[in-house]
Order: C-alpha cells, then structure tokens, then sequence
C-alpha cells in the first residue's frame, strides 16, 4: 500500500503540476483552510492522544505562521538567487537556482503530532516537493484524523498520509525518496539513516536529548523558575526542547525549589484535577519516567497515578552527575537538580555531554551570558527565558552532534528541501578570450 503511494506521489510530481508557484500558494491556501475549519476535531484528537487543551497555542498558531509566512515569502524564496561573478565570468548570467527535489518523506513523533509533519510539509509544498507523510502510531487519533483530513484538502496523490506502527515505517523507508525529514528519538534515527544510505538519500534529523537549563546565581529567580516551570511542564514534559535537568550552585537550590513549587500552584492545588496538565503518552513510557525516579525522594511533587498515566510535576535536587537519570533523556515531568560550583564548572559539565538540542542561561550579567554561548555549543540557545528561539521562524531549528543534523522552520524549511543549483549561461561570443585553455598549451613554448 505504502509502495503504491509512493509511486502515485512521483508520478505526480513528475507532472511537473508542484512547479508553478500558483499552484503551490493553492495548497498551501488549502492547508490553511483545514486548519482553520479542523482545529475542533484536532483540539479533541490531541485531548484523546495526550490529553491536551491548550492546543492552539502549542500547535496550530505555529503551523499557520509557517503558511502564512511561505504564502507570503513563496516568490523570493524561489527566485533566482544572484551569486559572485569573477574576471572570466564578469558577462555571464550566473545565479542559483532553488528547484525541488522530488518526493519527501516526513516522519514524525507523537509529541507534537500535527506540527511535527505539518510545519516541515508547508516547507514541501513551498519548495515544490511531493511529500509522504508518516505520523507515529502512538498519537493514533491525531494520526487518524489526518490521514482522513489531508487528502480532502490537498492533491490526493503529491501529499498522501501513510498510517501504522514501526514495519510500516519500515517499509516504507526501503523505498527511494528525494530527502528524509525525522522528527525523533535518536536511536531510531539511525536506522532511519542507515536504511536512507541505501539509496544516498540526505536526511535531516530532528532529534531530541538532555537539554541544560543554568541559573545564575544573581538573576531573578523567581521569573527565572516562573518560566522554567512552565516550559518544563507544558505537555507533561514531553517536548523535545523541555528543559531536561537545572544546574545551579548549592547556595540557591533551596530557593529555586520554592520557586518552583509556587509556581506550580498555577496549576491549582492539584495538578491531576487541572484542565491545563496533561499525561503520558502510554504505560511503557509511564513506567520508563516512573523507573528513572525509582530511589530519590522528590522535593516536589512524586505523585503518580498508573490508570490514568498521571505523575505529578516533581522536582528531585542534590542529582548525582553520573546517575541514570542523568545519562538518558526524561521526556517527562521530572526536574533533576544538579550542582555546581559556579559557571565554569556548568560549562565543563554541559561540554562533557553530547551536544543538547537547546540550552537555557538564565543569568543578568551580558557578559558572563556571551561568555556562556561562546564556550558551549547546542542546537539553539534562548537566555533568560526558555523554548521560544524555536516560535521564531527566521531562525533555523535543528540540532547538532547527537541532537540531529539539519534544520528547519520558515526560509531554512525551502532550503532545506530545495536543490540549490548552480547555473552559469554564457554566450558564444568573445571566442578569443578563451583561445589559452585550449590545447596545445604553453608546452610548446617551453619547449622552444
Ligand atoms: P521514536 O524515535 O520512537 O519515533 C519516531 C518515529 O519513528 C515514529 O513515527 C515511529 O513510528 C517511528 N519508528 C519507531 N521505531 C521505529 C523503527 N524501529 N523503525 C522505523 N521507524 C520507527 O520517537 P518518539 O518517541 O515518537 O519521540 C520522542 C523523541 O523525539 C524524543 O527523543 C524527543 O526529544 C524527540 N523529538 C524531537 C523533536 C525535534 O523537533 N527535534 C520534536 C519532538 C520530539
């Protein structure tokens, strides 16, 4: 099945219908439009897959940024870009080329279910691209109702959604496509390169890991923990640029701990009872983030709630550096704090590890915060707040080392999945100022 819509998503870009720009602005129009009559259906999916609320904010406002940017972007984007031309080339028309690749293939993860593949197939759809999109079978009513949305919006046979669990996915990465687009774990994504070496297909990666989060001693902590404790609770922790683990020296742990601790009182008394907290994805994954607090005694929170894969939002300090829960990401609503002596013993910690997908200063000092960014290195980085370099489109998202290869988002999405062709015309004339490269060269002369 997945074979045959493979097929029909190259024959229809082969087409040539994805290359006028008229015709990409439609579906990108149409895409819109689907998110603007679905987002009843899709808030309700989101409420069954993970239950969710809040999900315009998280979702649907940056999906329809994206559109609206690359409706608006489309014609300079896909212009002809002027390049440098040297002494030899000075009456050449030389420019690159932005043209699309062919069929993408968009795998996503269930965390974000609909901007994880819809944001990057805006990018498709801009760039001219055929795009096979495979939502994850865990966020199953999400994944569903946009297999059964998509084609009654869009061209049925350049955008098919292709459902189902890990052979599926399998499957369909045996095929040959143009670029693949991974939005997941690590570990998958190396099979995910391996089975796209076979065909030399690029990919990117959008990955995840332990993303840092420094509190400086002399900021203020409690806007610092304000902002903290909503990036790392929103979704019950599972968002790829959650702040995974806080570092901070011993002298204000305590006082990051109260903070937090008030904060979450936004909640109301009991989180569980909240419309705004939400659950984990599935028992494996509630008994993978029950098991990596097995022996520590949390300082906030700790409640769990097996049938309804609910755990508190919970707060652990005094982490040992080398602990389990130290080594693999939480993608869940657990706090660790470890400490440190001061900034540099944070970088050394931060630079002993694989490269984060992002990293959070929170620190009032300009120069220590430059110091900070200069001597570590992470996907992206936002300073005194946390997740929102990822809301703005102008800057590329995406990992690096272990935390993914390539990026995304706006303008970096089309070139992403755009060829960059180098074109040079030349003229016929002016034969004379190329008779030195021909043969013979200069070797006769020499020889004189
Ligand atoms: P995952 O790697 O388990 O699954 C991702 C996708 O791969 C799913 O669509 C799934 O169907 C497929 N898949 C799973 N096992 C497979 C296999 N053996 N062969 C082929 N395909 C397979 O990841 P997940 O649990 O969905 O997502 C969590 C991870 O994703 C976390 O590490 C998180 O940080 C990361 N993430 C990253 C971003 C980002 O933008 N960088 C966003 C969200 C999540």
């Amino acid at each position: 099945l997945s074979r045959q819509a493979v097929q029909r998503a190259r024959e229809a870009f082969l087409s040539g219908r994805t290359r006028p720009l008229e015709f990409r602005l439609q579906q990108l129009h149409a895409l819109q439009k689907m998110i603007a009559e679905k987002e009843t259906e899709i808030a309700t999916a989101l409420k069954q897959d993970i239950n969710r609320y809040d999900t315009p904010l998280l979702e649907l406002i940056g999906i329809e940024n994206e559109i609206k940017l690359a409706v608006e972007k489309l014609g300079e984007w896909a212009a002809p870009r002027p390049a440098e031309k040297n002494l030899l080339t000075i009456s050449d028309e030389v420019y690159i080329q932005p043209e699309p690749l062919g069929v993408v293939l968009i795998v996503g993860a269930w965390n974000y279910p609909w901007g994880l593949t819809l944001m990057p197939l805006v990018g498709a759809i801009a760039a001219g691209n055929a795009a096979v999109v495979k939502p994850s079978e865990l966020s199953e009513c999400s994944s569903l109702l946009l297999r059964a949305l998509l084609p009654r919006y869009l061209d049925k046979d350049l955008y098919p959604v292709v459902t189902g669990s890990v052979s599926e996915t399998q499957e369909l990465l045996r095929l040959r496509f143009d670029h693949i687009v991974f939005t997941g774990s690590s570990t998958v994504a190396k099979l995910v390169m391996e089975a796209a070496a076979r065909h030399l297909t690029p990919v990117t990666l959008e990955l995840g890991g332990k993303s840092p989060c420094y509190i400086d001693k002399n900021c203020n902590i409690r806007v610092a923990c304000r902002r903290i404790t909503w990036g790392k609770f929103i979704n019950c922790g599972q968002t790829c640029i959650a702040p995974d683990y806080i570092l901070c020296e011993p002298c204000i742990q305590g006082r990051v701990v109260e903070c937090i601790r008030q904060t979450l009182l936004f909640y109301g008394a009991d989180p569980k009872c909240s419309p705004d907290y939400g659950r984990i994805i599935n028992q494996r994954h509630f008994n993978r983030i029950m098991g990596l607090m097995e022996g520590y005694t949390p300082v906030v929170g700790g409640q769990s709630d097996s049938s309804q894969r609910y755990i508190a939002p919970t707060v652990l300090k005094d982490v040992p550096p080398h602990s389990r829960l130290m080594q693999e990401e939480i993608f869940g609503p657990v706090l660790p704090i470890v400490t440190v002596s001061d900034m540099d013993n944070a970088i050394t910690f931060i630079n002993e590890r694989e490269k984060p997908l992002a990293l959070y200063i929170f620190c009032s000092d300009k120069k220590a915060i430059k110091k900070m960014i200069a001597e570590t290195t992470s996907g992206g980085v936002t300073v005194n707040d946390v997740m929102m370099h990822y809301t703005l489109n102008s800057l590329p998202f995406g990992g690096v080392g272990q935390s993914g290869m390539g990026r995304y988002h706006g303008k970096h999405t089309f070139d992403q999945l755009s060829h960059h062709r180098a074109c040079m015309v030349r003229s016929l004339g002016m034969e004379s100022v190329n008779l030195a490269r021909y043969p013979p060269q200069n070797r006769q002369r020499a020889r004189r």
